[in-house]
């Protein structure tokens, strides 16, 4: 609910309308310190570009996880979540594609200027981490704040352009995704992060072809998204590495020909013994230095190696260099090369098809057990927690 002006905020250039909206939010206040919850209030006098959403349902991503224990270098205290789905409630004077009442998927945000967002690559932009870990707007703005009664300090906000731990995320028109009616908030929040990684590793940035052979290291829900990926495009084998047994019988059900417990197994033997002699990709999703390794090491010739896990900043691996001779490439993947308004409905159409089954991921959670879901998540209790903020149909 928007609340009239009245605000000791000063508006910035450009704005329209001025206004305040209380949020209620869970807030990271120092390196690993459990959320806690606080009210909040969000300067919603909207740039041209931006979009407010009502936040109906959130996912909690490792990269929550990540940065809440400081292995990214995000300034605190800040409201995190970035994989926040919900329904508009107001747009700046520049936004067309979406509308008041329009339900949304969240997604990264990008400058939508530099060299990469203009050849069509915003996973890359040229400012990416500032602009999604930078805890302010790109020009160093933040809508986030304290309460006068509380204080009125800063809070960091605009993580991913959204910060959907939150009844309110201030996100642009570049990072919001128009969903249709059919399905649920809760099951599309993730599409924007974790799901869209996966998935768009394999159909987008190694476009991977029906008969080749696969290695998914890591089950969680980046993981699983490739699994199904893999399946849906016809690869084979498909052959799932983790240490969590319920996790490889999950990735057997999703899609997977063949798993191997990395705890019990030797990983290397096993994946040439089922390849006859190497893979075509192999797929890092654990970020570990010695998985990515391994996963040269796996290689066929002509073979690639993808890492798409964040690994802690400065995290370096060990490369055979001479593996590389035989033609194997090493790339990394963000976000899936997904253009979130291009591929999230494109993921949505392979679920209706039963092609893409990402609710068997799915755990909800009420909002104030975000620690539980955290904790749940670290434990590998559950794959994919969705925290439940607001009604879509309450305004
Ligand atoms: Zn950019
Ligand atoms: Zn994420």
């Amino acid at each position: 609910m928007a609340v009239a002006a009245g605000s000791p905020a000063p508006h910035a250039p450009g704005t329209s309308g001025a206004s305040i909206t209380p949020v209620r939010a869970a807030v990271t206040e120092g390196k690993g310190a459990p959320f806690v919850f606080e009210n909040l209030e969000l300067d919603t006098a909207l740039r041209p570009d931006e979009v407010l959403v009502k936040v109906v349902a959130t996912g909690v991503c490792q990269t929550d996880i990540h940065v809440r224990d400081q292995a990214l270098p995000v300034p605190l205290p800040a409201v995190l979540g970035h994989e926040g789905a919900g329904v508009v409630e107001r747009v700046g004077d520049g936004v067309t594609s979406v509308a008041p009442g329009d339900r949304v998927v969240m997604s990264y945000q990008a400058c939508g200027h530099c060299r990469p967002c203009r050849s069509g690559n915003p996973a890359y932009c040229a400012v990416s981490f500032p602009a999604n870990f930078g805890g302010a707007r790109l020009d160093g703005s933040n809508a986030l704040r304290r309460t006068p009664e509380a204080g009125g300090g800063e809070i960091h906000g605009h993580f991913f352009g959204q910060s959907s731990f939150a009844t309110h995320a201030l996100a642009t028109e570049r990072n919001v995704v128009k969903v249709d009616d059919g399905i649920p908030l809760e099951l599309l929040a993730p599409l924007g992060c974790g799901l869209q990684t996966g998935a768009g590793a394999v159909l987008n940035s190694l476009r991977i072809p029906a008969g080749a052979s696969v290695v998914v290291i890591g089950t969680g829900t980046v993981g699983l998204a490739a699994v199904m990926a893999a399946k849906a495009t016809g690869a084979a084998p498909v052959i799932a590495v983790d240490i969590v047994p319920e996790r490889l019988a999950l990735a057997a059900e999703l899609g997977a020909t063949h798993t191997v417990n990395a705890k019990d197994e030797d990983t290397a033997a096993r994946i040439a013994e089922i390849t006859g002699g190497g893979a075509d990709y192999v797929l890092e999703i654990t970020a570990r230095p010695e998985m990515l390794t391994l996963a040269v090491d796996a290689l066929a010739p002509l073979g690639t190696a993808a890492l798409i896990g964040g690994a802690p900043a400065g995290a370096r691996a060990e490369v055979d260099m001479n593996a590389l001779l035989g033609g194997r490439t090493v790339r990394g993947i963000a976000q899936g090369d997904s253009v979130p308004q291009l591929f999230i409905p494109q993921l949505i159409e392979l679920y209706k098809a039963g092609r893409f089954p990402f609710d068997r991921l799915i755990t909800p959670y009420g909002f104030d057990e975000i620690n539980e879901a955290v904790e749940d998540t670290r434990t590998g209790a559950v794959i994919k927690p969705v925290l439940r903020i607001g009604d879509p149909d309450v305004s």
